[in-house]
């Protein structure tokens, strides 16, 4: 398994003509992690792994309890219950409320039979430090109009970084520093011609600005609004940082 992202959704809010919302997995080392489950995120997760009932995943994490980063966390839950009932847990790594939304749609089919917790098995963000396969997880709070956990895998020849959803915040800098690869949403309202009210997402000056400020040496921007210009976007965000600019789209795959 060679190192890579492969980037399942890349849309924020809703999928968007054509896309799926935020979704990514991280392949190093022989082991694959699920960053986030947006809408539309798990049909090719299933292509991706030849499996219907989701074998091969080692572990996911989820940044925060918006259905664009979790929605279909549900779908690939039912691929374990129905697909794959006795294989071992996967380890989730989210912020609790992940957990809450997951069993606030899975309880319509009644009390808690400790489903939720039979497939997945619950650690919390952030936290101090998790050891996650050949994997350092370092987590921060980042401001969002719900608990989100930015991420920070490091390994000892790899730094990836991922904000899930932010505003700007001095801490991007701290995630991403000297990340070979630093995912930073990208929303984007500027560009709308009724631009929505944004402290708490980035748009391109922002997102330059925290990759520029933590010297990451690639950014992957992400979780665009739909309708907005990509590479416009890119262009923008290419006048204040200096670094290799790269446009999230569905099948991306970035080597790493
Ligand atoms: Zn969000």
């Amino acid at each position: 398994m060679d190192s890579r992202l492969v980037v399942l959704g890349s849309s924020g809010a809703w999928p968007g003509a054509g896309h799926a919302c935020s979704g990514y997995v991280l392949e190093h080392r022989g082991f694959r992690v699920v960053l986030d489950f947006g809408y539309g995120t798990v049909g090719p997760l299933l292509t991706l792994l030849d499996s219907h009932a989701g074998d091969g995943v080692d572990a996911v994490v989820v940044s925060h309890a918006h259905a664009d980063h979790m929605g279909d966390l549900h779908a690939f839950y039912r691929a374990r219950w129905f697909g794959a009932r006795t294989a071992p847990p996967i380890p989730a790594f989210a912020p609790p409320q992940v957990r809450d939304q997951l069993w606030a749609v899975e309880s319509i089919d009644g009390p808690d039979d400790g489903a939720i917790d039979r497939v997945f098995t619950w650690h919390k963000l952030p936290a101090a430090e998790y050891t996650v396969g050949p994997w350092r997880l370092e987590s921060a709070d980042l401001p969002h109009y719900v608990p989100n956990a930015g991420v920070r895998l490091v390994s000892d020849d790899l730094v990836v970084a991922y904000t899930g959803d932010t505003g700007p915040s001095p801490v991007l800098a701290e995630l991403g520093r000297d990340a070979d690869l630093f995912i930073v949403e990208c929303t984007d309202y500027t560009q709308l011609a009724e631009p929505k009210k944004e402290q708490l997402h980035l748009n391109a000056r922002t997102a330059a600005e925290a990759a520029r400020d933590a010297g990451a040496k690639r950014l992957l921007l992400t979780h665009f609004w739909p309708g907005v210009d990509r590479e416009r976007t890119a262009r923008d965000v290419a006048e204040i940082y200096d670094g290799e600019v790269l446009v999230a789209r569905e099948g991306l795959v970035v080597g790493l």
